[in-house]
């Protein structure tokens, strides 16, 4: 199996891949510049060919680029728009620069013009950036727990949007666990799970899903929350990933976590834990 987690580029960004081998991931994922901001530099030659020399000397496949939080492919504000765009073709240039396979990115938010305004924005978005960054990275869309305005929190949604998108061949899926469970995908049972699973490949096609973000939920099943908790110890819970780890279909695919670092627990002892559960 796959199992990795969220890497820091803290330093240089090459020191991902020594971070990622220290705590033994088969795959992990990064954010290519400071998550939180809009401003960034463009990627620093020497130290890009850094990071592919050592990643492809690490064996680690695949590594994943993560869209920063600002951006909002869905706003229906022109300038806010352009800008969401314009990071994201940067992003998938990264990824490539990078020989980062997949960018995931989040759906937006529709800031209450209603989610069909928000399909239309996203799609526009997505197309624009897609033709405006021809490479062979993969723009994965990420489920959301479906908080308010936020576009993207059903199966059904992501289809909708994916159908709208020209190259569609370009593009899959990133099913984040937390997010589906918050959104009320009941995954902890393997009835719900296969159904879950089953939704899916109807609405968008199982073939689309090429990632897992493997958190456990702080908030209940529909609770509509996002926040992360550490694997065993949120509602999804030890039995629930359980069963998550033991799904043929999930054990093919490259699982990231991306849990809390705090005084409970570190990400290596939660490694310890999906890898345990997956025997
Ligand atoms: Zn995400
Ligand atoms: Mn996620
Ligand atoms: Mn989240």
């Amino acid at each position: 199996m796959k199992i990795g987690v969220h890497i820091s580029i803290a330093g240089s960004i090459d020191k991902a891949v020594d971070r990622a081998l220290e705590k033994k991931c088969d795959t992990f994922q990064i954010f290519t510049r400071n998550p939180r901001g809009w401003k960034f530099k463009p990627l620093d030659q020497a130290k890009a060919q850094e990071f592919l020399t050592k990643l492809e000397a690490s064996g680690i496949d695949p590594a994943v680029s993560h869209m920063p939080y600002l951006p909002n492919l869905a706003s229906q504000n022109d300038a806010t728009f352009s800008k969401s765009v314009e990071v994201l073709a940067t992003e998938l240039d990264r990824a490539r620069e990078l020989g980062l396979r997949f960018v995931v990115t989040h759906l937006g938010s529709h800031v209450g013009a209603g989610k069909e305004a928000g399909f239309k924005q996203l799609i526009r978005a997505c197309n624009s950036a897609l033709s405006n960054s021809q490479n062979d990275v993969t723009l994965l869309l990420e489920n959301t727990a479906g908080t308010k305005n936020s576009t993207g929190g059903t199966f059904e949604d992501i289809g909708e949007i994916i159908d709208g998108i020209d190259q569609r061949n370009r593009v899959g899926v990133c099913f984040d666990t937390c997010h589906g469970f918050a959104a009320g995908y009941d995954v902890r049972t393997s009835s719900g799970l296969d159904e879950t699973l089953k939704q899916l490949d109807t609405v968008i096609g199982l073939s689309r899903l090429k990632l897992v973000h493997l958190n456990d939920s702080a908030g209940k099943l529909g609770s509509h929350l996002d926040r992360h908790e550490h694997i065993g110890l949120g509602h999804i819970g030890s039995q629930g990933f359980k069963v998550v780890l033991h799904n043929e279909l999930i054990r093919s695919l490259p699982l990231i976590l991306e849990t809390p670092i705090d005084t409970r627990r570190d990400d290596e002892e939660n490694l310890r834990r999906v890898r345990r559960l997956s025997q």
